[in-house]
């Protein structure tokens, strides 16, 4: 059903695949400066923002120097990685990275993500740890851990979409097996998809409406609420819906990057999250070239200044890939 659907579909935009590419690219790179913008700010109130820095739009010192992403970029990179070395989506593969990278230094990771990846380390199959960690928390377990990296899958698959669906919900299992989550890493990447594809707004959310129909009503919900909402009605916490409202909520009232991102990441609350997440869409919607220079030339993580490049080579090998189906 899905196929017929994607099939039928003809607002699709013709395009440059010079333009298609530069959106890909500012999708990695907006989950970067987006993440690194929030992090020195995450936890805090719009208050407290306001009272600090007036508006935050610069890269500051927080945990870490200015610059530096956290757990959501080197989530999303992992997947990437994975994607981009094997072809396809491949969870054994994903987890595999995600647990080196937690034997490194797993800066700013969630509690939820950390209880598997705990189990994971131990020894203990992936898919038992995160089944364990599911019923232990139950019913407080659809956090924002999946939805933050799961861009990658939408570069792969958004030219097949049944693919797209399938794999998004299955990059949520890594770790958040809630059906929330699963549900919004979908809905999320069928407008992601359709933004690199260079559709229109009002498109693109009709699309992933009608192809996400079955999902959690809670979703639909929400993306008919986030339409009409101004930024003071806006939710900010770590809980899944949250996310995806704030990131769908910037993406659909702004136009400019910079200032989608700096509106998202003053409001408050999960910033660093939910500003990759918004990042994500943004820079899809907008380009590489319309993010800051000033803010990527900061991005880091500890000394290595090289993830920008990362980010811009890969979302290259992704575009290559989803360019052969
Ligand atoms: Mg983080």
């Amino acid at each position: 059903m899905l196929q017929s659907i994607a099939q039928n579909q003809t607002c699709g935009v013709k395009e440059m695949n010079a333009e298609r590419l530069k959106r890909f690219q500012g999708c990695l790179v907006g989950v970067a400066t987006g993440d690194a913008l929030g992090a020195p700010v995450e936890g805090g109130s719009r208050e407290q923002i306001r009272r600090i820095y007036g508006v935050l739009r610069e890269m500051v010192d927080g945990y870490r120097p200015a610059g530096n992403i956290t757990d959501d970029t080197m989530q999303t990179l992992c997947l990437a990685e994975s994607i981009a070395e094997l072809g396809e989506f491949n969870p054994d593969d994903a987890v595999r990275r995600l647990l080196e990278w937690y034997r490194t230094d797993p800066f700013g990771i969630g509690s939820h993500t950390l209880q598997v990846m705990m189990r994971v380390d131990r020894g203990m199959d992936w898919r038992k740890a995160v089944d364990e960690v599911e019923r232990t928390n139950a019913p407080w377990t659809a956090g924002n851990g999946s939805l933050m990296r799961c861009s990658p899958i939408a570069l792969r698959y958004c030219r097949d979409i049944v693919k797209l669906i399938e794999c998004s919900r299955e990059s949520s299992l890594l770790t958040h097996a809630n059906r929330l989550c699963q549900d919004a890493c979908a809905f999320f990447n069928a407008v992601l998809s359709r933004v690199l594809l260079g559709w229109d707004k009002k498109d693109a959310i009709s699309f992933a409406m009608e192809i996400l129909a079955h999902a959690s009503h809670e979703i639909l919900d929400r993306v008919q609420d986030m339409l009409h909402k101004s930024a003071d009605e806006i939710p900010t916490s770590g809980f899944v819906l949250d996310t995806l409202e704030c990131a769908l909520w910037a993406w659909w009232h702004f136009d400019n990057f910079e200032e989608a991102i700096v509106t998202v990441v003053n409001l408050g609350g999960d910033t660093d999250t939910n500003a990759a997440v918004a990042g994500a869409l943004m820079g899809a919607q907008c380009g590489l070239d319309a993010i800051p220079q000033r803010w990527r030339e900061k991005i880091r993580w500890r000394d290595d200044k090289t993830i920008i490049d990362k980010c811009i080579a890969l979302a290259t090998r992704l575009c290559e890939l989803a360019e052969k189906d």
